[in-house]
């Protein structure tokens, strides 16, 4: 692969209302960073109320017209959106590595992610097709359709700054809604990117706005009567505050949160494939993914094959700009999340687990501003202590050594997260063992970060989903569609007179 370019507009971020960038009205602005620097790269402009509503204004307006196009004619847009991220993906990825620091080959995984989603959007024709009973009674049938909901919004962390908000966007408006994204202040660039894509795409203006923003902003939508659903994905204690707030205000809400994934490794695994697996799955992307592994649970004598390889590995991260492309490891995205995860590694010392890689103070040489930490291991943690059970969200991988499956199971059951989790194992009954009894959403035999297709559908259970459907796959075509029955008969079956008993099909 040749040198990527580096992505360097030092324009300040604005919203996208009505078909056009837009400066927010309120005066605020806060810093963009770029982390491997560690300098300030550019500035975001954080929105008012009144510019939520300028952006639902305008999204009210554009949808009755947008709802009555035929599916197919959406369908369109998005087959020209498609190609448009194609050509477009490289410059994509670069501007996600330039904000958020995870390395460039990384970053053209997220994007090529996101585009699966939109290859699903494509096919909303099929997707809304309804189901049709002829006869339910004599001369009657009855069927049912999808419509949809109306102004919708999309709020989303930093960590995918184009994934997670084609989890939301593409469905909801291939099925006929307006969409409202509101990025993550930490790395908004892609939002505006993506609404230019869509406007040269075809879509009409109104139907993809952007308010870029902070708390104000994500208020204003919550409470907002004409925003009809919100998808939120970022973590547990602000999915919370989204779900129990927005379905107050009479909102169908989806608010995905954090996790502590697990993954056990049994003795019968294959104990290269489980390291390359969990190296691979803690210190990737800095481990600031909703799908990281931040548990590895060692069964019986595994813990002592294991964890040395392990400390090996960790020490050998190439940890660089992620721009560099044999980069493993970039940054963390901001200066007090890397305080954040440094501040967990001396808790986890406090509480008596076994340090063995400390990956704290790590400098990268022609990067000493830059946010970097290395990785980090610890051994014999316990469930007891708060850095096995909080999310610390970075590149730290703590190691629970239990006696046997069952042990595993009970404990990763245990844990309020149920995001994501794997099974290193040899042993077909194990792995069909393990995949029924584990109370988490999305779970991997021998795959570390079993993320679900597009067509599948992507949610975690108990404390990292609020609400009843997943993200994208048919959850997401329903989240964004209510449902209607339509019963119809014609006057020739019509029998005189007034029924008073309940119709029934006898
Ligand atoms: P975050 O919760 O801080 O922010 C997410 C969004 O909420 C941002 O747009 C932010 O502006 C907004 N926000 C922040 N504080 C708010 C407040 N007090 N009131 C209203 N809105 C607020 O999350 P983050 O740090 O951007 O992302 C990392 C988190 O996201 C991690 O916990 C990670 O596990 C989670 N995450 C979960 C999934 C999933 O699918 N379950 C996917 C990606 C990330």
């Amino acid at each position: 692969m040749s040198q990527p370019t580096p992505y360097t507009d030092s324009r300040d971020i604005v919203h996208f209302i009505g078909g056009a960038r837009r400066e927010a009205s309120s005066g605020r602005s806060q810093a963009v960073y770029n982390p491997a620097l560690g300098s300030v790269a550019r500035q975001v402009q954080l929105g008012s109320v009144a510019d939520v509503e300028a952006a639902v204004a305008s999204a009210r307006a554009a949808f009755p017209a947008w709802a009555d196009q035929p599916p197919l004619r959406r369908a369109r847009v998005m087959f020209r959106f498609l190609e448009l991220l194609n050509e477009h993906r490289d410059t994509l990825a670069a501007m996600i590595t330039a904000e958020h620091g995870k390395v460039f080959t990384d970053a053209q995984g997220e994007v090529t992610r996101g585009i699966d989603i939109v290859e699903f959007a494509c096919g909303i024709p099929q997707l809304l097709k309804g189901d049709y009973t002829e006869q339910v009674s004599t001369g009657i049938d009855n069927w049912t359709l999808r419509q949809p909901l109306g102004v919708v919004a999309g709020i989303t962390p930093f960590n995918f700054p184009f994934m997670v908000p084609m989890w939301m966007a593409p469905l909801a408006l291939a099925t006929g809604n307006c969409f409202i994204l509101k990025p993550s202040e930490r790395d908004p660039s892609p939002s505006l990117f993506i609404a230019e894509l869509l406007q040269q795409a075809g879509l009409p203006d109104g139907v993809f706005s952007v308010v870029q923003g902070d708390k104000t902003v994500v208020d204003a939508l919550l409470t907002h009567p004409d925003v009809r659903a919100l998808s939120f994905v970022g973590s547990t204690p602000i999915a919370q505050y989204i779900y129990e707030t927005g379905a107050r205000h009479g909102k169908r809400v989806q608010a995905l949160g954090g996790a502590k994934n697990h993954m056990v490794v049994m003795p019968d695994a294959d104990i290269e494939q489980a390291v390359d697996a969990l190296i691979g799955a803690a210190y990737g992307s800095a481990g600031e993914r909703c799908m990281a592994i931040s548990v590895a649970v060692l069964v019986g004598e595994v813990a002592d094959r294991i964890v040395p390889r392990l400390a090996e590995r960790a020490k050998a991260l190439k940890i660089r700009n992620g721009m560099e492309l044999d980069a493993e490891m970039g940054p963390i995205v901001t200066r007090e999340a890397r305080e954040r995860i440094e501040g967990y590694i001396a808790l986890g010392v406090e509480e008596g687990a076994t340090l063995v890689v400390d990956g704290r103070g790590h400098r990268v040489p022609g990067h000493e501003k830059g946010f970097f930490t290395g990785g980090t291991l610890f051994d014999h943690v316990t469930p007891a202590m708060r850095i096995y059970k909080e999310e610390i969200f970075g590149p730290v991988l703590a190691c629970v050594r239990v006696k046997d499956f069952a042990e595993a199971v009970e404990l990763v059951n245990a844990h309020e997260f149920g995001n994501g989790v794997a099974c290193f194992t040899s042993d077909g009954h194990a792995a069909r063992e393990f995949a029924r009894r584990i109370q988490v959403g999305m779970v991997g035999i021998n795959v570390p970060i079993p993320v679900p297709m597009a067509w599948q559908g992507f949610g975690g259970w108990k404390k990292s989903l609020f609400g009843d459907m997943h993200a994208y796959g048919e959850e997401g075509v329903r989240f964004y569609t209510k449902q209607k029955s339509v019963m119809q008969r014609w006057p020739a079956s019509i029998a005189k007179g007034a029924e008073f008993a309940m119709p029934t099909s006898r």
